[in-house]
């Protein structure tokens, strides 16, 4: 008698564990959007998702080479600052520190579905 008045309590408990599997295995499309144009950089970022997958967060944004793509190293020598491709040894004579503003215009392109993944 105990079992048929929780059965449907179980009954709800597997249903709502299934569709909390369901919407966290189903990515949202942007995860794939990691690369943009900013001025004259080209970025490269990753997503860190929270701990219940409700949300993810945009982590490492980094500049990249715009030749080869690999992430750019920093370098200074004397008063000279600036970055630098490990792979193609091409420079850039600044530092990229523009992280705040970009996180900002990735969020807009995500919320507007703007992005190209
Ligand atoms: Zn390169």
């Amino acid at each position: 008698m105990a079992a048929i008045v929780i059965l449907p309590f179980i009954l709800y408990a597997v249903i709502m564990v299934v569709i909390r599997w369901i919407d966290v295995l189903r990515k949202p499309p942007y995860l794939s959007f990691t690369t943009m144009e900013y001025k004259n950089w080209k970025l490269r970022w990753d997503y860190k998702p929270t701990k219940d997958y409700e949300y993810y967060e945009i982590v490492k944004i980094r500049p990249v080479c715009h030749k080869c793509g690999c992430e750019l190293t920093k370098i200074s020598a004397g008063s000279y600052e600036g970055l630098y491709c490990p792979s193609c040894e091409d420079r850039w004579y600044e530092l990229f520190d523009k992280y705040n503003a970009v996180r900002k215009v990735i969020e807009n392109k995500i919320e507007n579905r703007i992005f190209q993944a």
